[in-house]
């Protein structure tokens, strides 16, 4: 990839844990994103560095302004320009509508949709300077059909494919390519956490008739960020099973 930045956001664990390898694995040099778990990204970067690449973890709340702004100097600095970003980051905080809080719809908000604003803004300059880049951003099966319990993180995810396509209109004619993954149920801690009833209830919806591994978003990822998928632009790309056709 001849020093290509890759930047995946949420990169410490699960789905952007596997995104960051993958795509370590095809040549880019890797930043990866942490809240909370420090010891955890940084067993991540050993990781991809033996694929042979440079690799990197900073510490930032995508959804504050400042520590967005600075990632990017520091990455900038660190490994050079992002070409590839992965807006990965993601929280989800359930509840019916009756009894859900302000706070918990505005964190979702915030790190789910404001988080890829801030990113996608800080990194769009360096892009179009470059007239080349790929921006993907992780949404959701729920975004598309909608969940109950979930108003606050279907909205969000709705809101991304929304941001998607308008980015895609918008920065084309730069030689940038925003698109959308839509995952339906993929084991990870986010998943893990759901009753076992929960689970078996959502099984009975998927045709294929099982969860999916995070290795299988990765792939569609590292796709969307090659130059194979040169001509895909504005899409969202469900990966779910059959969840929602
Ligand atoms: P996960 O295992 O819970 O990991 C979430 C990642 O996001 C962690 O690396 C976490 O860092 C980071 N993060 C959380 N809040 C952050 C913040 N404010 N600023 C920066 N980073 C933050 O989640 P996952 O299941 O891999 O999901 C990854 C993405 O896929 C999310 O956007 C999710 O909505 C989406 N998705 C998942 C599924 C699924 O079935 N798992 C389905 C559809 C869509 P720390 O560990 O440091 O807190």
């Amino acid at each position: 990839m001849n020093g290509k930045v890759a930047l995946v956001t949420g990169g410490s664990r699960g789905i952007g844990r596997n995104i960051a390898k993958v795509l370590a694995g095809e040549g880019y040099n890797v930043a990866i994103t942490y809240n909370s778990n420090e010891e955890l990204a940084k067993e991540v970067v050993k990781e991809l560095e033996h694929s042979g690449v440079k690799a990197a973890c900073f510490k930032a709340n995508i959804s504050i302004k400042d520590q967005v702004d600075n990632l990017i100097r520091e990455i900038e600095k660190e490994l050079g320009s992002v070409c590839v970003l992965v807006n990965n980051a993601g929280i989800t905080k359930d509840n019916l509508l009756i009894r859900m809080s302000e706070d918990d719809w505005d964190s979702v908000m915030d790190v789910n949709l404001k988080g890829a604003f801030l990113t996608t803004k800080a990194v769009a300059r360096g892009m179009m300077k470059k007239r080349y880049g790929k921006i993907i951003n992780i949404s959701s099966v729920v975004g598309v059909m909608g969940n109950a319990g979930q108003g606050n993180y279907s909205a969000s995810k709705a809101g991304l494919i929304g941001f998607t396509k308008s980015m895609a209109r918008e920065l084309a004619s730069r030689g940038i390519r925003v698109n959308a993954v839509a995952p339906g149920f993929i084991r990870t801690d986010m998943t893990d956490s759901l009753k076992e009833e929960v689970k078996e209830a959502m099984l009975l919806n998927i045709p294929l008739g099982y969860f999916a591994e995070s290795e299988e978003v990765s792939n569609l990822v590292a796709f969307l960020a090659s130059e194979k998928s040169d001509y895909i632009t504005g899409q969202v790309i469900q990966i779910d099973g059959g969840m929602n056709i």
